[in-house]
């Protein structure tokens, strides 16, 4: 009898920091020694073994050797439940990327987390843009309808939508006319890609971003562009495959992909960084996707040197390391520092137990806390009586603000980029 089945898993090998290994291998180094589990915002939920990064590595190397069946309804709500924040590969000695092997799991249950709409509305950007695009303006428009919308059959997670976003959306475009900020095609020095909050909901992120890139050079705005993760996160791997490829094609037509390609948002960030483990079977692409993965950088990497001493936001302010896959990234370490040079004793730091807001609309997901997760930050946010709190994507923001006006209206969360704009 095969001890694995490996033909199971969707990705064949794993980036880690020690080299890529294949899920099963990687799976295995997971010791059991449970020094994850008091990092896992579910486990703190719900203290079950199965609810933690141990009982899920161990879950999953059971279903790879066929001993489990990752149908049972306990598996997939613990599989569901993860936020894939990859907190405990950070307090991991053998930095095992629990995330990614929930992820397998997600992809051989083949079922949808998200509802069947919104995943379908979503998966639009990937493969109609145009369409996507005029839908999201349409929707905009309609917004005194959404709470009727949002009772036909399939539509309800729309209640869930209408109050986290703002009323109204200015298209991108329009918003960067009125504050006369430029971009160009034509030999650009950086490629902005703004994430699809800055694009359809918050332009302001946008405006700084591209305020920033343009001090240092022109700049190009890649706009509407789907880069895969929605896909690599919620649909089929095969799709974001082929929206990265195309990606790394569009990037290499630019000064031969050696322009710095950035982003606004974490959790594309960490997704562009970790593209070279979709291509491992192919020594080509492979070698295209890790010089591309070099050319990806967030936003605060281009924050400048010199900073004055004085901030105008209220004080004492703090970092939420919310993002997918990492809470280890140059962008988290660079932005920390840069914080306790700004704010002195009145940054107060996240330690490794504390909450972070889930990202990348694990609110709409089958079986998530989302809830009970807001809640705990916000306690946590009111018991330090912090009153600004900085985030790494523009949907962090916007949802840590719905919980924030709602129980601790003191505070208000803003996406980092806006620091940019006081210095
Ligand atoms: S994931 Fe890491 S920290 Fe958690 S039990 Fe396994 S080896 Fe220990
Ligand atoms: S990725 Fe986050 S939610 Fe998932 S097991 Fe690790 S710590 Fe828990």
């Amino acid at each position: 009898m095969k001890k694995t089945d490996l033909s199971l898993c969707h990705l064949e090998k794993i980036q880690t920091p020690f080299g890529l290994r294949e899920v099963y291998d990687s799976i295995l180094f997971c010791n059991r020694c449970g020094s994850c589990l008091q990092a896992c915002p579910i486990y703190k939920l719900s203290p079950l073994e199965i609810n933690s990064p141990r009982g899920r590595n161990q879950a999953a190397r059971l279903v790879l050797e066929r001993k489990l069946n990752v149908q049972e309804l306990a598996l997939q709500h613990s599989f569901h439940a993860c936020t894939l924040c990859g907190r405990c590969t950070q307090v991991c000695a053998a930095k095992i990327p629990t995330a990614q092997h929930v992820l397998e799991m997600h992809r051989i249950l083949q079922k949808h987390r998200l509802p069947k709409s919104l995943h379908f509305f979503l998966t639009l950007q990937g493969t109609r843009p145009h369409l996507f695009k005029k839908i999201t303006r349409f929707a905009s428009a309609l917004y005194p309808l959404w709470n009727v919308i949002s009772w036909l059959p399939g539509f309800k997670w729309i209640s869930l939508v209408k109050k986290r976003l703002p009323k109204k959306a200015v298209p991108l475009q329009t918003v960067l006319l009125k504050n006369n900020i430029s971009w160009t095609s034509i030999k650009p020095k950086f490629i902005y890609m703004p994430s699809l909050e800055a694009e359809f909901l918050q332009p302001q992120i946008a405006v700084s971003s591209l305020k920033l890139l343009n001090r240092l050079g022109k700049t190009d705005c890649w706009f509407n562009t789907a880069c895969g993760l929605f896909e690599y996160v919620y649909g089929d791997l095969r799709q974001s495959k082929r929206l990265v490829r195309n990606l790394i094609r569009k990037h290499r037509k630019i000064k031969q992909g050696t322009c710095p390609l950035v982003t606004d948002s974490l959790d594309v960030y960490h997704f562009l960084k970790q593209v070279p483990q979709l291509f491992t079977r192919h020594k080509q692409l492979y070698k295209q996707a890790s010089l591309f993965a070099d050319q990806v950088y967030f936003i605060t990497e281009f924050f400048p040197k010199k900073i004055p001493n004085v901030i105008s936001f209220p004080t004492p302010v703090q970092l939420n390391y919310g993002a997918l896959f990492s809470r280890e990234s140059h962008p988290i370490s660079q932005s920390t520092s840069l914080f306790k040079t700004l704010f002195k004793q009145n940054f107060v730091e996240c330690g490794y137990t504390s909450f972070d807001t889930p990202a990348y609309g694990y609110a709409f997901t089958a079986g998530n806390q989302h809830e009970q997760i807001l809640l705990e930050l916000v306690k946590q946010i009111a018991q330090q009586q912090i009153k600004t709190v900085f985030t790494f994507s523009g949907l962090c923001a916007l949802e840590l603000n719905v919980a924030l006006c709602r129980f601790y209206p003191a505070a208000k969360a803003h996406h980092i980029v806006s620091i940019a704009d006081k210095v």
